[in-house]
């Protein structure tokens, strides 16, 4: 039975793959807006392609070189397809699976009644693969290209093609996922120069398989693990939609002031230092600091003031809050009752506390009956080598103030902190914490809530705790 667990291992990263000559022949389950353009550009690339479909209309419009659907450029390579014999359609899933070397899968995977993923379509589809390959002895790779929740591939279909075929995924036949990142009414275009092409597989014979079939498109596909793979379409298009939503809103907000949106975004998307870039995008925590919840309040203020409703803007602190909100019941969960803090600032290389998440946790644990011990490396009166550029607090006075004010003790040594605690919070990324909080986990068992993701590789110790990862 198929191990989940040993594909998770992989890191997302580009490999070159080489065009080969030899190319596999491929089966396409599902012949609607992906599947078909599937079909026709695979056939462009010169593989034999089987396109299979229950609904007949499809499969007959394909036949006779036809597009199903609306698609520029479609009907023109399906057309092309047909005539030099590289495309066929069928209803005949079984007959189409054995005499290929691959499948795709393209069904629909539409909303459930209960709003999740209905995968009937997919579980269908799995038990018609198996059936096949129970009766076929050559290695089969079976490509699931649908957008379904991670899990899916491996927990759904891997798992019943292996029940109906009696043989083993990553073994007696491969287990890809490969989104489809294409964009309805350019789908053609984004075909030959997609914006990535991920792949995730059971094993090293399938994806290297899978990627050549991908290399005269893109010759650097990300590999990594399946779960991964299925969870970045996910993300991918919840991005997309929340950026809609977001320049609506600006739309909407400008409108309401006499500020044109269009200048201001034409502005705003020329800054690929911190808009348009990774920045501000790795999981970690909540933001802080004098400007970020300021502003986000200001621009909720403004909306309420024109009588707009802007629900993204309105509700970012909402969001904010439950990550510290998460951060205070990772500790709770713990059963610490005295807990290191390591880090005060919102972020590394500044002493301004101005809205600091981290003060916001300490009020709440404090709130709650623990006891706090800190450490900042800007805001003490000894510094750890090499984490900060200067001290600022000489005498300690600012320290004594704040501990004062924040109700917890200071200590000026990470170490100090890690030897009180019985509980720790890593909130600023810096090696001289990640080391201490590391050793604190092995030598005395110490759980660590970091919360900034502070390791490269993070700790396998049951003691570590991620807030997102
Ligand atoms: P679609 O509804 O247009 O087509 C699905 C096809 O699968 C239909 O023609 C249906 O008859 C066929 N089908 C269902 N069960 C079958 C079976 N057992 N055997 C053979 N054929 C079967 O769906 P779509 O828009 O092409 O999307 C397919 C998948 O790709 C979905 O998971 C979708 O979320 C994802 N996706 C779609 C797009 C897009 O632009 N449409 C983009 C990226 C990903």
């Amino acid at each position: 039975m198929l191990d989940t667990t040993t594909h998770t291992a992989l890191t997302a990263k580009r490999q070159p793959f080489a065009v080969i000559e030899e190319r596999p022949s491929i089966s396409v389950i599902g012949l609607g807006y992906v599947g078909a353009v599937s079909t026709a550009c695979l056939a462009n690339l010169g593989h034999q392609v089987i396109g299979v479909d229950i609904d007949p209309g499809k499969v007959s419009a394909i036949s006779s070189g036809q597009s199903p659907i609306h698609e520029t450029g479609l009907g023109t390579l399906l057309d092309e397809g047909v005539s030099a014999g590289r495309i066929t359609a069928t209803n005949d899933l079984d007959r189409a699976v054995r005499s290929t070397d691959v499948t795709f899968v393209s069904v629909g995977t539409p909303t459930a009644e209960d709003g999740g993923c209905d995968i009937r379509y997919i579980e269908t589809a799995a038990r018609g693969i198996g059936m096949a390959l129970r009766s076929k002895d050559a290695f089969h790779v079976v490509v699931m290209r649908c957008s379904i929740p991670p899990g899916t591939t491996l927990g759904v279909m891997a798992r019943t093609i292996e029940e109906v075929s009696g043989k083993t995924a990553g073994q007696e036949f491969g287990v890809c996922f490969n989104p489809e990142f294409l964009r309805e009414g350019v789908a053609i275009d984004d075909f030959h120069a997609p914006p990535k092409t991920v792949i995730g597989a059971t094993d090293a014979r399938s994806s290297n398989i899978l990627a050549r079939i991908c290399a005269p498109v893109d010759q650097a596909p990300i590999l990594t693990s399946i779960e991964t793979a299925e969870m970045v379409k996910y993300v991918d298009n919840v991005w997309h939609a929340a950026k809609v939503c977001f320049a609506n809103e600006v739309g909407r907000l400008c409108k309401s002031r006499n500020v044109d949106s269009h200048q201001v975004m034409d502005v705003f998307v020329q800054d690929t230092k911190l808009n348009l870039s990774s920045y501000y995008l790795r999981p970690g925590f909540a933001y802080g600091g004098s400007c970020l919840p300021k502003e986000v309040r200001a621009v909720a203020y403004l909306a309420g003031e024109s009588g707009v409703s802007l629900p993204l803007i309105e509700n970012l602190g909402l969001s904010n809050q439950e990550q510290i909100e998460t951060a205070v019941r990772m500790v709770r969960e713990t059963g610490a009752t005295r807990v290191g803090i390591l880090g005060l600032s919102f972020k590394p290389g500044t002493d301004d506390l101005r809205e600091s998440p981290a003060l916001e946790v300490i009020a709440r644990l404090k709130a709650a009956g623990l006891e706090i011990m800190a450490h900042d490396p800007v805001i003490t009166a000894k510094a750890p080598g090499g984490v900060q550029p200067e001290v600022r607090d000489p005498h300690g006075a600012r320290q004594a103030a704040l501990a004062k004010e924040l109700g917890c003790r200071f200590a000026d040594t990470p170490e100090a902190v890690t030897d009180w605690s019985d509980a720790i919070v890593v909130t600023q990324k810096n090696v001289v914490y990640s080391n201490v909080a590391q050793m604190a986990m092995e030598q005395h068992d110490t759980p660590v809530i970091d919360v900034v993701r502070a390791y490269e590789d993070c700790p396998t110790s049951k003691n570590y705790h991620g807030i997102g990862w």
